[in-house]
């Protein structure tokens, strides 16, 4: 492969992987300073992750949460490459891609997480995911997909089972899903498919551990727990799934549970890239970096976000959310301006903004600043921060389109199956 340098002489180049909510803020920091920088990602845009449960549920498109990084990054000291990164050498300072190799000066890996399947083999083939739009696309198709085929199932019990969504993973993603799903089976799917009997549709969620919404103080979580009940959504507690195929999943206590779809938002761990490095990993693969979010022996290259476990393998590593990784991108661009100016880099310290869940419709729980909050002024607030951090007018004014739609006609336009199984 040819190698690719665009450094001119005396401007430092550097290298961001990924576009995503750390990559995209480090960009920013640097934009107007005396460097040269390269945004790589293996997509040629930027995805709204804390929405893509929307698209699997079929009340957005999958435009609306994305967009171009060329248009984010705009800059005349920023570029954009459309290249998939396969690799680094820390000794000769190059990132290797299938788009070639890249020189840097300063390198900054910000490649995000994939799906946990925590070893379960049988899991990872038969259930879908959640980490980007396609996952997103492949669920809203599997659901909608079991629904067509209850509509041509004979059997009672088959097309009970074909109506049965599996969620497993009790975290915001697992209690936001199945909030959406419940709305969706209330108002959507019974106009759809009269032919069949929706109340017998179930949507279970299952939790290995005894709560759900670790993160959210104890009153949060029996209001999701509370919430989602009324709204139908089986929960079951301490539901520890070992295994799946084509028709269910078994759990550790020999249960066994038919479905039409099973979706697997149980956890995540660091991008492979991580492992591409020879340093040090955390729990979850994540690399281990000093306080300044640096590789050890290596003060040139940064890793951030949810590749990230910042402070040394003693500290506890900080959760995998995009306030961290924004503000890990914010500090690194930062420190590279000073390391070119000879200064040392600076010390990240977490200021945590705190997390909100959305439970349906104009419902949500939160926890702000350690205030919690929950029902509509809740919602209120979700609302706002994800309209304000979705980035583009084009996608704010295409998701508050939608959501007003969603709400006074109780739709979900975007009930397309577009791949079958
Ligand atoms: C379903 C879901 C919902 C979530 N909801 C919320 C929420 O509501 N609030 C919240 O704070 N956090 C939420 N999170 C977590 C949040 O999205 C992440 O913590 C955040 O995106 C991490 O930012 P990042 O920059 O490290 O990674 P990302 O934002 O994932 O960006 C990584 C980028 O790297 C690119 N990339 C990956 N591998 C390569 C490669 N080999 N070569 C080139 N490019 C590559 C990807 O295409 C992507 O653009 C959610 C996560 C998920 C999965």
């Amino acid at each position: 492969m040819k190698s690719t340098t665009i450094v001119p002489p005396n401007h430092p180049h550097v290298i961001i992987v990924g576009a995503g909510f750390a990559g995209l803020r480090v960009a920013r920091g640097l934009r107007g300073s005396p460097v040269e920088v390269t945004i790589l990602d293996k997509n040629n845009y930027h995805t709204f992750i804390p929405l893509l449960y929307q698209v699997a549920t079929a009340g957005l498109e999958p435009e609306a949460i994305a967009h171009p990084v060329r248009r984010i990054v705009a800059a005349p000291n920023v570029r954009f490459r459309l290249a998939s990164v396969t690799g680094v050498d820390l000794q000769q300072r190059r990132v290797t891609t299938h788009a070639g190799d890249f020189a840097y000066h300063y390198l900054v890996l910000a490649a995000g997480s994939v799906t946990n399947f925590f070893g379960l083999e049988s899991v990872a083939q038969h259930t879908a995911a959640l980490r980007d739009l396609d996952d997103a696309e492949t669920v809203r198709d599997r659901v909608l997909s079991s629904f067509e085929a209850a509509a041509a199932e004979k059997s009672p019990a088959r097309r009970r089972a074909l109506m049965t969504t599996v969620l497993v993973g009790g975290g915001p993603t697992g209690v936001e899903l199945a909030g959406a799903l419940a709305e969706l089976r209330r108002h959507v799917l019974p106009r759809d498919f009269p032919e069949l009997n929706v109340s017998q549709a179930r949507i279970l969620l299952l939790e290995a551990s005894d709560r759900l919404l670790e993160a959210m103080p104890q009153r949060m979580q029996r209001k999701a727990l509370e919430k989602l009940q009324n709204m139908g959504v089986e929960v079951q507690l301490g539901a520890r799934v070992t295994g799946a195929d084509e028709r269910g999943v078994s759990l550790s206590d020999g249960e066994r549970i038919d479905a039409g779809a099973i979706v697997w938002v149980a956890g995540l761990r660091a991008s492979p890239l991580a492992q591409a490095l020879d340093a040090p990993l955390g729990p979850a693969g994540r690399v281990i970096v000093s306080r300044s979010l640096d590789l050890p022996d290596h003060p040139e290259v940064y890793v951030i976000g949810d590749m990230a476990h910042a402070g040394g393998r003693d500290n506890p590593p900080h959760p995998m959310v995009a306030p961290v990784a924004i503000q890990q991108g914010d500090l690194v661009a930062e420190s590279i301006i000073r390391q070119t100016e000879g200064k040392k880099p600076l010390l990240f310290r977490y200021k945590d903004p705190g997390t909100m869940v959305t439970i349906g419709r104009a419902s949500a729980v939160a926890r702000v600043y350690g205030v919690p909050f929950s029902g509509f002024v809740a919602w209120l607030l979700w609302l706002t921060v994800h309209i304000v951090w979705l980035i583009g007018f084009r996608n704010r004014a295409l998701v508050l389109v939608n959501w007003a739609w969603n709400y006074f006609t109780y739709e979900r336009g975007v009930r397309l199956i577009r791949r079958r199984r």
